[in-house]
């Protein structure tokens, strides 16, 4: 139906996390039908994002800048770091304006099942961050999850050495790859209520 062009956008679209097969002709067709008002645009701004985007060299963090805004506001706080698995929940904790200091995005978190070492971590630049000597403390938002936990363990036993109170927000909340579908206040009780990891 609708050519090999077609068959190409949905096979794209349907890629998508949350978006199957159903989803993706859905969303091809409504795309089709209004070329000029979505279609274009949509292109356009999905090949501006492709070009200007980068990974930011100290935190991880995706931005059209490198470093990125955060890592460049002034008004953040150096001497917290709060570590998390994905930009994904990055974004979530910035959306719930819960943290004013810096980030570190790890990029996973150890799991013997998906093959996950910790020479596969975003970890060397988080250490040289740490020896830089402005941070204070380290705020652990990884999952509450076994490969989260083990992470959390593998990250506090390096990190407590340098000096720095590596501290973990609260548990029993569904975190990890997932901040983004708490809601705010969740998000928010769940950093303030950190303890010592
Ligand atoms: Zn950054």
């Amino acid at each position: 139906m609708g050519g090999p062009e077609v068959e190409r956008l949905i096979g794209l679209l349907a890629k998508l996390p949350g978006l199957g097969p159903r989803s993706a002709r859905r969303a091809a067709l409504r795309l089709l039908q209004s070329p000029h008002t979505r279609m274009l645009p949509l292109a356009t701004a999905l090949a501006d994002a492709a070009r200007a985007v980068r990974t930011c060299a100290i935190c991880g963090n995706l931005d059209s800048h490198d470093p990125c805004a955060i890592c460049e506001n002034p008004d953040r706080d150096r001497s917290i770091i709060c570590v998390v698995e994905g930009v994904g929940d990055l974004w979530a904790l910035e959306r719930a304006h819960v943290h004013r200091g810096l980030y570190h995005v790890l990029g996973g978190t150890l799991s013997a099942l998906d093959g996950m070492r910790p020479e596969d971590l975003n970890f060397p630049s988080l250490l040289s961050r740490v020896r830089g000597g402005e941070v204070a403390e380290i705020i652990l938002a990884l999952g509450a999850t076994v490969d989260g936990a083990t992470t959390a363990h593998w990250l506090t036993e390096r990190l407590q050495p340098l000096g720095v109170a590596v501290t973990r927000v609260a548990q029993g909340v569904p975190i990890g790859g997932a901040l983004d579908v708490l809601d705010d206040g969740t998000l928010a009780a769940a950093v303030r209520a950190r303890r010592p990891a």
